[in-house]
């Protein structure tokens, strides 16, 4: 592929000149196909709940229906609704992450409240179902954007949630790495994620399992977003796994943007 627009493109082009400009419109070329599927990607997204939602005001509108299954379909009807929401809201989200050149506000988070927050939400969607660990003592507080901060250890929370069954174990926890960064990770004992998918996992609409991943509500972005987040903050989300044991999602900031908490003296 890369040969073909050498010879293509850059003959007209003399000498010395020919190494620079063909790595240029390679990268050109890789950039514009990557937005090409993303659209793609896009469309297929919104369209899918769209065809549902249609199918069911035609359903509505020509089926006489019971009360008990007008109320069933208006629920379907629902679901497809949020499903499109979730999406254009990560949309968004992505969108005015890498839209924002400036770097996030450097605020003093403090990690307990940024862990209560995805603690409260762990709690309402597990109902239950899962185990649920916090321990943050570690780590006293966090500088960067509480809001994305928030958001990306929210994100790795419900992932955690929603591919953990029932009776499984989820762990928040705080740390310092050993270099003085400071890591915010979430542990589950899903179901574990197979090697070859690790490099890929964070980018948009990668899922390992397609039609799982949409019936439990993903959008395909929400690792996008966390990885956005991390690299924003100088930091990066690292993924460790093991199939059958479970996963270990890790945001982790440069030892500049972290205050350890003061352990006691023994
Ligand atoms: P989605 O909305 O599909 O969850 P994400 O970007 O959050 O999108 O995650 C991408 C894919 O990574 C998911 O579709 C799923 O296959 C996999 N994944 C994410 N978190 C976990 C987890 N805790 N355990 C197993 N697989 C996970």
């Amino acid at each position: 592929q890369g040969k073909g627009l050498l010879a293509v493109l850059v003959r007209p082009y003399g000498q010395g000149k020919r190494l620079l400009l063909t790595q240029d419109i390679t990268e050109r070329e890789r950039v514009d196909a990557t937005k090409r599927d993303f659209v793609a990607n896009v469309s297929h997204e919104i369209r899918t709940p769209l065809t549902v939602l249609a199918g069911f005001v035609e359903t509505m509108a020509t089926l006489p229906l019971t009360e008990v299954e007008r109320q069933r379909v208006l629920n379907l009807m629902g679901q497809q609704a949020k499903r499109m929401q979730a999406l254009v809201g990560d949309l968004l989200t992505l969108a005015r992450l890498e839209g924002s050149a400036r770097p996030p506000a450097d605020q003093w988070c403090p990690v307990t409240r940024l862990t209560q927050v995805v603690e409260q939400e762990v709690r309402a969607l597990s109902a239950g179902r899962h185990e649920l660990i916090v321990d943050t003592g570690a780590l006293e507080a966090l500088a960067g954007q509480e809001s994305e901060l928030s958001s990306a250890l929210g994100n790795l929370a419900v992932n955690a949630v929603r591919y953990t069954p029932e009776g499984g174990r989820i762990q928040i926890i705080a740390r310092r790495g050993d270099d003085g960064s400071g890591e915010l990770s979430v542990v589950d004992t899903g179901p574990g994620i197979a090697p070859e998918h690790l490099p890929r996992l964070a980018e948009r609409f990668y899922r390992v399992d397609g039609s799982r991943s949409r019936d439990t509500g993903g959008t395909g972005l929400g690792l996008a977003i966390v990885k956005h987040v991390a690299q924003r903050h100088g930091g990066e989300l690292l993924i460790e796994s093991t199939v059958g044991q479970g996963s270990r999602f890790t945001l982790r900031l440069p030892p500049s943007r972290v205050r350890a908490a003061v352990t006691a003296a023994v």
